[in-house]
This record gives C-alpha cells, sequence and structure tokens, in this order.
C-alpha cells in the first residue's frame, strides 16, 4: 500500500497521530484552515486547468495553421475575473465555527486570488501539469503517492510549485524540506526530465511569497533514508507518543489521547 507524503509527515510528527488516523482510523473534523486550504488549492487547480486547455488549443490551431496573427483570446479569458469566480465556486464552508468566520475567510481568499492572478500574469508560464496524482516507487520498494500543485517546464528542467496557505517559511526550512525531495524525486522519475527549481509558493492576504529551493543527488540520498526509516517505524508497528505542548495543540485527537500535552 502506497504513503502519502501526508501520513508520513504525520508520522514523523507523532507516531501515535499517525496510529489514530491511519491504523484506527478514528474520525475527525476538518480545521477551519484546512478548509481554507482546500478551497483555495481547488480554485487554483480549476484555473489551472482551464490555462493547460488554453494551452492546447493554440498548440491545435498553430499546428492547423488556422491563424497568422497571435491568438489572444484563449489567453485572456483567463481573467481575474474567472479567478474570483472560481474561487467563489470552490468555497467550502465546512470547517468554520460561525457563518462570519466563513465569510471573513471568503473575502481573505478574493483577496488572495488577486494577488496570485498578479504573480502568474508576471511572465508567460509553459505549464506542463496541474494537481496530478503520482505513485513513486523507492528503491526500497515502498511506494510514496502524491499530487503535484503545479508543475512548470524551464529552458534547464522542470519547476515544481507547491501551494501552501500557512506561515511563511524560512529558506532553511524549504532546503530541508521532505516533501519537496519527494517531489524532486517524483517528477524527475515521471517526466523523466532534471527538476532544476522547486518552490514552495506562500498565499498570504498582504501578497505571494515564493521560497524557491533544488535538491542535490546528497540531499534525495538523505531524504530516501528518511522516508526508509519513517516506513520501517511503521511497518514494525512502532507508535509511541512524542507529545509536545506545540504538536498536542494542533492535533485533532488531543481530547482522547491519554499522552496529550495541552
Ligand atoms: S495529542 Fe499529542 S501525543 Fe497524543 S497523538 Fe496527538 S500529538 Fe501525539
Amino acid at each position: 500500500m502506497p504513503f502519502s507524503y501526508s501520513q508520513l509527515s504525520t508520522y514523523r510528527t507523532c507516531p501515535k497521530q499517525y496510529e489514530f488516523a491511519s491504523i484506527k482510523k478514528l474520525p475527525r473534523q476538518i480545521s477551519a484552515g484546512e478548509s481554507f486550504g482546500s478551497s483555495i488549492h481547488n480554485a487554483l487547480a480549476a484555473f489551472g486547468k482551464r490555462e493547460v486547455e488554453s494551452g492546447k488549443m493554440k498548440e491545435e490551431r498553430a499546428q492547423l495553421q488556422l491563424f497568422t496573427e497571435p491568438n489572444t483570446s484563449q489567453v485572456s479569458a483567463l481573467s481575474s475575473q474567472l479567478l474570483t469566480d472560481l474561487w467563489h465556486q470552490s468555497f467550502i464552508t465546512e470547517g468554520y465555527a460561525s457563518k462570519q468566520d466563513a465569510d471573513a475567510a471568503r473575502a481573505k481568499g478574493e483577496v488572495i486570488m488577486k494577488h496570485f492572478y498578479a504573480w502568474w500574469s508576471q511572465s508567460p508560464r509553459d505549464v506542463i501539469t496541474i494537481e496530478s496524482g503520482f505513485k513513486w516507487e523507492s528503491p526500497d520498494h515502498f511506494t510514496v503517492s502524491g499530487r503535484f500543485d503545479r508543475i512548470e517546464q524551464l529552458a534547464d528542467g522542470l519547476h515544481v510549485i507547491d501551494f501552501k496557505t500557512g506561515s511563511v517559511r524560512s529558506q532553511e526550512s524549504v532546503d530541508s524540506d521532505l516533501q519537496l525531495s519527494i517531489y524532486a524525486l517524483a517528477s524527475e522519475h515521471l517526466f523523466q526530465a532534471p527538476c532544476t527549481k522547486l518552490t514552495l509558493l506562500f498565499l498570504q492576504e498582504d501578497g505571494i511569497i515564493e521560497v524557491s529551493t533544488s535538491r542535490s543527488q546528497e540531499q534525495l540520498d538523505t531524504a530516501m533514508q528518511e522516508m526508509n526509516d519513517l516506513v520501517t517505524g511503521i511497518d514494525t508497528d512502532v507508535f509511541d507518543p512524542t507529545p509536545s505542548a506545540s504538536v498536542c495543540g494542533r492535533c485533532p485527537y488531543r481530547g482522547i489521547c491519554d499522552s496529550a500535552e495541552v
């Protein structure tokens, strides 16, 4: 059975939390932050899919030589208004404590969509895939599944972009991020091309912040060893809790966990 990055991340955060979620499969409520993140991802996925379709239509038309002047109608159809409309269509109301909270999140998302559109419009983009799932088999014979938010083609390779709605992270943290290492390994395998740039795109109410990095072979080897250690722990049923005030404070199972530190 493949492991998702989210499962590996949960196990790394606290093995007991992983046991509650993935072994005992205890239900939990979606938080407001998770709900907002899902709405943002859904809106940008819908916009990105229109972008891919627009690119394909342009290519087909070019091949059929049906126009002699640059056709900008499809690109201009990818407007800021379209993105705003997609945001409202994608908004999930679940997870908020009140209608006021949901309305505030909806308004915040509308601002973020405008910032994203400005970021997206800055330069021509050769998008390869949007919101596509993958399965990557490690040399140690376990499989990791995941989903690319967005991959663009650069002159020297692939650029994997992951959308984040949480707090902006430091360059040091992004340089050692396990999820980005998995994306590098999986994208290179899937597209048979070097992954030369990895970006966490932080979608904030006051603007878009790009934190980019890349991976050396040594870093990828370290990531594979880390994944191997996590999978070995899961496969050998090591689910000891690793409580701390910060981790337990965000844990959806703190109400039923005997080890919770809250
Ligand atoms: S409450 Fe704390 S110790 Fe218990 S599962 Fe959650 S993170 Fe782990």
